[in-house]
């Protein structure tokens, strides 16, 4: 079968419908048949619920089981272990997993307590757990969200939580970015399912969510998280383990025209009250007028990235515009989304992509 390499994204707030209507857009339906062993791994780095932004949305699960209860596969299994300092029974019971199990008849299996095996790859040793090697269709299903120490987390980090708690450490001390890459080549999931309705915007642990209101479909992690990282505003190439990953053949940065097939919009309107502190900090420099949660996730993303020094020089023409208010309006200064077309200089897109905005905004600020 040859491997479809596009890159799915759907829009919407809606985890357990999203999900559905994603797997059947990527055709996941041809890959798997009843008898199949199907594992899910979600991102439970924490005992906390996905609003937090640290975890991956129970709704998302239920709809992905759904789904493949759908193709006739009943050996699902839901695996993950947290991270050292948590544990992940308390995070099954916290995030709505325990229930969930129990609703569909899944089981539920704390990797922290699999059987592992010692695993070589390019002279670096770890402890790899058996059972997400030992599923006939491994589904990877990360939370897209910031890291402090890595920058971004999504498909290739979220691995992990696939190993022996002494192999978290070992990871830690062995600098995090090219044992994240060596493991991407031991284990290769068959399908990722990115969560990024509300990922963090800068700790894995989550405190910070922002709203972005997508899911993300695709098969190979390093295009994945390419994309997903110019979601946050940053460029592939300021995330090593991506970097690294690529060189050691994992997958591609690679996009081009028409890889990215988009699935419905953001109808929701973006709410000042569902801003972290942080993300309402700099709204001090965004003039809105209803603009959709997506596109003004876009817009925090890239000021969170960039430096505000150089933000005052910038605002000489006014605030930032953005949002459905600003359609047919001629304004001075930096308009962000087709809504903002009419403003002296515009970063165009239907949500616009954070990256392009952080180019503009580092651009602008150029003496
Ligand atoms: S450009 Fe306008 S319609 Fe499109 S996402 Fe932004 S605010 Fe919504």
């Amino acid at each position: 079968m040859t491997r479809d390499n596009k890159i799915y994204v759907r829009y919407g707030n809606d985890g357990k419908a999203g999900a559905i209507e994603l797997l059947r857009a990527g055709g996941v339906e041809r890959e798997v048949k009843a008898g199949m062993s199907v594992a899910l791994k979600p991102n439970l780095v924490v005992a906390k619920p996905s609003s937090s932004g640290a975890t991956t949305s129970s709704l998302v699960l239920s709809g992905v089981i759904e789904f493949f209860k759908e193709c006739g596969v009943t050996d699902i299994t839901v695996m993950e272990g947290s991270w050292v300092g948590d544990s992940t029974k308390r995070a099954w019971k916290i995030c709505g997993y325990d229930e969930i199990a129990k609703r569909y008849g899944v089981k539920l299996l704390d990797l922290k307590d699999d059987a592992t095996t010692k695993t070589v790859v390019e002279g670096f040793t770890f402890d790899l757990c058996n059972a997400p090697k030992r599923a006939d269709y491994l589904v990877n299903m990360p939370v897209l969200k910031g890291h402090c120490q890595t920058v971004m987390t999504c498909a290739l980090k979220n691995l992990k939580g696939c190993l022996s708690d002494s192999s978290k450490r070992l990871f830690h001390t062995s600098g995090l970015h090219r044992p994240i890459a060596l493991l991407n080549m031991a284990l290769k999931p068959h399908l990722i399912l990115a969560d990024a309705l509300r990922g963090d915007l800068s700790f894995e642990e989550g405190g910070n969510p922002v709203e972005m209101n997508r899911l993300i479909l695709g098969r190979d992690p390093v295009m994945l998280d390419s994309y997903g990282t110019s979601l946050m505003g940053l460029s592939p190439c300021e995330v090593e383990h991506l970097v690294l990953a690529e060189k050691l053949g994992v997958g591609s940065s690679k996009i081009e025209d028409g890889d990215i097939i988009a699935i419905g919009h953001d109808e929701s309107l973006f709410k000042i009250g569902s801003l972290p502190r942080e993300a309402r900090r700099l709204s001090a420099y965004i003039d809105e007028k209803s603009a959709c949660s997506a596109c003004y996730a876009s817009l925090i993303h890239a000021l969170f990235r960039t430096d505000e020094r150089n933000l005052s020089g910038l605002l000489g023409a006014g605030k930032i515009k953005i949002g459905q208010g600003w359609r047919g309006v001629t304004a001075e200064g930096l308009g962000v989304g087709d809504c903002a077309s009419g403003c002296a200089r515009v970063v165009p897109g239907c949500p616009p992509n954070a990256l392009d905005i952080s180019r503009e905004l580092s651009h602008a600020a150029r003496p």
